[in-house]
This record gives C-alpha cells, sequence and structure tokens, in this order.
C-alpha cells in the first residue's frame, strides 16, 4: 500500500522541479529531469542518474515518478537545488573545460560527473589533473590510414611548439605528422569509430581537411578525456590566465576551441559539369566547411565547399535545378555559392530537413573577419 504521505511527498517533489534551475538536468541540460540524487541535492536526467549510479559512495538516485519519497528527503532537495549544487561543484570550471550537453556520448557525460562529485576538480584547483602543463606524451591506438588496423602510437603535445604530433616507430625522431594545434579538432565520435572510447582528430594541412581516428583501451578513458580538455587547454595557451576561469570568455573562446560537427551523414552529389552521375558520399559540416569522403573513415577529404552567408551570396535550397534527374535519391539540395551551383540528394525528406537546417544555421550567420581569409583561399584553389 502506497500511503497518502508518500503520495503528498512525491507531489511536493515533482513541485520542487518548478524552482528555477530545476527543470534541466543538472550535468546535461536536458529538458524535464525525471530522477534526483537524494544525498546531492539535485535533478537529473535518466541517462545521467545511470552515470550517477557508478559513483553510488557519492550520489544516490531514484525516481520522481516511481519512487517512494520521506519528508526529511522532500526536505533536503528542497533546500538544496540544482542552482545550488551547480554554484558549490563548477565553481572552478575552466573556461577552456569541455561541458558535454544531452547529445553528448557517455564518455564525455560521465567523465564530467566523475570530475565533478568524484575527484571534486573544480572545488580546489589542486585537485585539477595539470590540464594546461605545457607538454603531454602518451600512446593512443590509432587507424591505419591504408588498412584500417589499429596501431600503437606515441602522441606528444606540446604548448610551447603549439603543436599535436605523433611517431610511427616508438624510437622515432621525425613525427609522422605534426599538426598545428591552432587548426586542431577533436570530437568523440563512438559510433562512426566502433569503439565507446573513439576520438576523431582532424587538422589542416595545406588547408587541406585530414582526419585520424584514435582510442583508448577500456579503463584509460579518463586519460583519453584529459588528453581532449588539454588539447582545449593548448588551444587559448597564449591567452592570458585571466580568463581561465571566467564563464563570460568561453564566448570568446568558442572558436578557438574543439567543436562538435553541425552534421554528419550520407548524400549524393554530382560533379561540377552536373552531368556525372550522382554518387554516394559520406559528408561533414564542420563549421563553415562541408568536405566529402568515400568512407566515413578516410584520411582525406575528396573535396570541401566554403559555406558563407546570405550577405555574401550563399543560399541553400530544397531542391535540385529543373533540368537535372538523374539522382537516385529523390530529396535534391542545391547550394548556391558566388560562383558554382552545388547539387545534392538526399535519400528521405526528413534527412533533406535536417540538412537544410544546418545549412541555413551556416548560412545566416554573418561571416567573422578571419572567415572571408579562408573564404579567400577556396575561391583560389586550383
Ligand atoms: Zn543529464
Amino acid at each position: 500500500m502506497i500511503s497518502s504521505d508518500q503520495i503528498t511527498n512525491r507531489q511536493r517533489v515533482k513541485r520542487l522541479l518548478e524552482k528555477p534551475g530545476n527543470g534541466t538536468c543538472a550535468d546535461c541540460g536536458a529538458e524535464d529531469p525525471e530522477w534526483a540524487s537524494y544525498t546531492l541535492g539535485m535533478f537529473v536526467c535518466q541517462i545521467c542518474s545511470g552515470l550517477h549510479r557508478n559513483i553510488a559512495h557519492i550520489s544516490k538516485v531514484k525516481s520522481i515518478l516511481l519512487d517512494p519519497w520521506s519528508s526529511s528527503e522532500v526536505e533536503f532537495m528542497d533546500s538544496v537545488g540544482n542552482e545550488a549544487t551547480k554554484a558549490k561543484y563548477e565553481q572552478l570550471v575552466p573556461a577552456f573545460y569541455y561541458r558535454p550537453t544531452h547529445t553528448d556520448c557517455t564518455l564525455l557525460r560521465e567523465q564530467w560527473i566523475r570530475a565533478k562529485y568524484e575527484r571534486e576538480e573544480f572545488l580546489e584547483v589542486q585537485r585539477q589533473e595539470p590540464y594546461s602543463a605545457g607538454y603531454r606524451e602518451g600512446f593512443l591506438w590509432k587507424r591505419g590510414r591504408d588498412n584500417g588496423q589499429y596501431l600503437s602510437r606515441r602522441f606528444i603535445l606540446s604548448e610551447r611548439e603549439g603543436v599535436l604530433k605523433y611517431f610511427n616507430k616508438h624510437d622515432a625522431r621525425k613525427p609522422k605528422a605534426i599538426m598545428k594545434i591552432s587548426s586542431v579538432n577533436a570530437t568523440f565520435q563512438p559510433s562512426k569509430i566502433g569503439t565507446p572510447h573513439g576520438l576523431q582528430i582532424t587538422y589542416l594541412k595545406d588547408n587541406s581537411t585530414r582526419n585520424i581516428f584514435v582510442y583508448h583501451e577500456d579503463g584509460k578513458e579518463r586519460k583519453l578525456w584529459t588528453a581532449f580538455n588539454a588539447i582545449r587547454a593548448c588551444q587559448i595557451s597564449r591567452r592570458s590566465a585571466r580568463v581561465l576561469f571566467s564563464v563570460a570568455a568561453v564566448s570568446e573562446l568558442l572558436p578557438k576551441l574543439t567543436r562538435n560537427f553541425i552534421k554528419e551523414g550520407y548524400m549524393e552529389k554530382t560533379g561540377p559539369k552536373q552531368t556525372e552521375g550522382f554518387k554516394k558520399r559520406w559528408f561533414t559540416l564542420d563549421d563553415r566547411r562541408l568536405m566529402y569522403f568515400k568512407d566515413p573513415l578516410d584520411a582525406y577529404a575528396r573535396g570541401e565547399v566554403f559555406i558563407g552567408s546570405k550577405e555574401s551570396g550563399y543560399t541553400a535550397l530544397p531542391s535540385l535545378p529543373p533540368n537535372i534527374q538523374c539522382s537516385h535519391w529523390q530529396f535534391g539540395i542545391t547550394i548556391v555559392t558566388p560562383d558554382r551551383k552545388f547539387l545534392f540528394a538526399c535519400e528521405t525528406e526528413p534527412k533533406q530537413n535536417d540538412w537544410m537546417a544546418a545549412f541555413q544555421t551556416v548560412i545566416n550567420r554573418p561571416m567573422l573577419p578571419q572567415e572571408y581569409a579562408v573564404e579567400a583561399y577556396f575561391k583560389h584553389k586550383p
């Protein structure tokens, strides 16, 4: 039998969700959390509640809708809440530090939750990993460019040189690749790489995008997370230390830091003459660069298109020109740039809508001064 007290308590907990800050998950920002940590006093989404179970010595979770609540638990939840928990556990989050959202993978969320509550990294600077120590060295499994086999490679991140590099032989003196940290992007890609701890690193070489895919074995995911944040720390290292813990600085720093791709997926494309047959390719929209690959795990983009802003003459249309009919997929997209038209086709209408929304986001955003230089490079590319 459920007592009337318990029903009242559950209603009281539910009402607490209306208090400022409690309407979104305290860890990933997902809307309408249905779980709560009754030892920390905050509300979380179902996925984050599952990750709190991994730190059960610190955080105990229960369902707002299904579990019984005692009066003292409700009072505790009322006295703390998401805003107070964040004020405590996120007080010293460095500006470069990656804060996962509800669309991020489990590794990112779990490491964020462990850093906050288990290691209490943001309560005292001394408890933090030395992210911006200037030099890191370690081994990662890297996918071979040609055979797709993963081999152990030595990586070095050097803030002084402003580079990330890796070596093919463990005792090699000459690196196999030197990546300028200012051109590096890194994103966790578990499903694409096929391992829970897979990281895609892209960088520019002669202004073209190169991909490398790496992972750490199970149990070492924290090291990969640390390396990821160390790359971000390195990307702002030339800035003053004053911005280290400033939330206001984050928006200023964002263009310098690693970012998630706006969208990825298959589309068909035709060539510049628009008479060739449409071919299926893997597309990645990374900020203003639309790249395409024969295989999602290719090392090099086959081609890249710069997507500017509407003020600069760029448009995306959800159709193909009337004289074009040869696509195998039916849902066309035309990207008009000042120089030419690019024709794509999507498999389904929802996919076409998703791509259109992604292109509109980029086109509707005014260009930054440095983006004109990138555009100029694309225009004069051989
Ligand atoms: Zn969450």
